[in-house]
């Protein structure tokens, strides 16, 4: 087949760039994915989702949904409490505000540790609360809060959870694949993420890695979902290898498409040019005045967001509009009543695809008249 796709630069939190390779990878025959034959393609994807993250698979598993990202938060928070018992979530940002939304739209016992959105936690704070709480049997955190950029210090956080006797689920939606993760070094029960975002395939496919002790044990819990529960996928998974309800085919076939390309690419690799896209976009944004809202040493190094400047003739709408017109999607965010827009470091890119994004984005700010530096009061 010999199909041309225009290749756009996505800049914004996912779904990120993918390779003409995997979008290609989904044009297959029809088939019915009850056949033997997909489902020796869902093991190898289990395979691979494991080893990304160096879990064993004697201890760990795999347990794909069909959904985007958030169907891991809401089937983690639903699936693994136990009766009688408390979440604590750790907020510092816009996700775990969502997973604190799902702990009330089911009525979980939990506490909501609201901190400011872009400090890290304070460990003796977070021991304090485990310390007066001993009823807390799962502590929930989001790795990287996608809309500011922060990066929470989950191996630290991971080893006090554990020697409280908790189980740590961490939100690794946007870091899995990019950051190197190691989940037991970590101190990680449960991670998770989606297929559009670190390892680079489509939409629709979510997977949730954890421990398969905890996920048996999980059996005994209140049952708060059916679609959305956690030990009935993983007990189907054992014994049929398959997904319980129609898996996103072809969304499958891509998957296992990018997985190859990521083992190609490897693990440091893949981090070391995430990282530098990263660094040609910070470098670039400050050249241009901007201020990024999150410092330096609490970086995840794969979000940029950027505060507005005070110019009366920075629209942010236009710009993007500019952009996006020459093959550049930016994306807006409103933190605390600021406006920002963020530049991320996701996807098939390379430094050279940023380079290239600045000459435009630095062509809309002279054609709409936004001074350079851009200004702040
Ligand atoms: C993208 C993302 C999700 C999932 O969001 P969806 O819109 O459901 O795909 C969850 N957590 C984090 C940290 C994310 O970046």
């Amino acid at each position: 087949m010999d199909v041309k796709v225009e290749r756009k630069v996505l800049l914004n939190p996912g779904p990120a760039t993918t390779t003409d390779t995997v979008k290609m990878a989904q044009i297959v025959p029809d088939i019915c994915p009850r056949e033997k034959e997909f489902v020796g393609i869902m093991r190898e994807i289990e395979e691979g989702l494991l080893k990304i993250v160096h879990a064993d698979p004697k201890e760990y598993a795999a347990v794909l949904f069909c959904g985007s990202g958030t169907i891991n938060m809401d089937i983690c928070l639903n699936s693994l409490l136990p009766e009688g018992k408390k979440i604590l979530v750790i907020n510092n940002g816009a996700y775990s505000s969502r997973g604190v939304e799902i702990c009330n739209y089911y009525g979980l016992e939990h506490i909501d540790m609201k901190l400011p959105i872009n400090q890290q936690p304070d460990l003796k704070e977070v021991e304090k609360v485990l310390q007066e709480n001993p009823d807390i049997a799962l502590v929930y955190i989001t790795h990287h809060e996608t809309g500011t950029g922060l990066l929470n210090p989950i191996r630290e956080i991971g080893a006090l959870v554990h020697r409280y006797g908790a189980r740590f689920v961490v939100d690794t939606t946007s870091t899995y694949a990019m950051r190197p993760i190691n989940i037991h070094e970590d101190n990680v029960d449960f991670c998770m993420a989606s297929a559009q975002k670190g390892i680079m395939a489509m939409t629709g496919l979510s997977f949730i890695i954890g421990r398969r002790d905890a996920i048996e044990a999980s059996a005994e819990y209140p049952k708060r979902s059916y679609y959305c529960n956690l030990y009935l996928q993983y007990q189907y998974f054992m014994e049929h290898g398959e997904m319980h309800f129609t898996p996103p085919v072809q969304v499958i076939y891509a998957t296992r498409q990018a997985l190859k390309e990521y083992f190609a690419e490897g693990e440091q690799a893949k981090w070391e040019r995430h990282r530098k896209v990263f660094a040609a976009i910070r470098r670039n944004l400050t050249e241009l005045g901007f201020h990024i809202f999150i410092p330096e040493e609490i970086q995840s190094e794969l979000v940029a967001a950027a505060l507005y400047p005070d110019d009366p003739n920075w629209d942010f709408g236009k710009v993007h509009d500019y952009c996006y017109e020459r093959g550049f999607t930016i994306y807006p965010g409103k933190v605390e009543k600021k406006g920002m827009f963020r530049l991320c470091a996701l996807g098939a890119i390379t430094e050279q695809d940023i380079e290239d994004f600045f000459v435009v984005f630095r062509e809309a700010l002279t054609k709409y008249n936004v001074s350079i530096p851009v200004m702040y009061q």
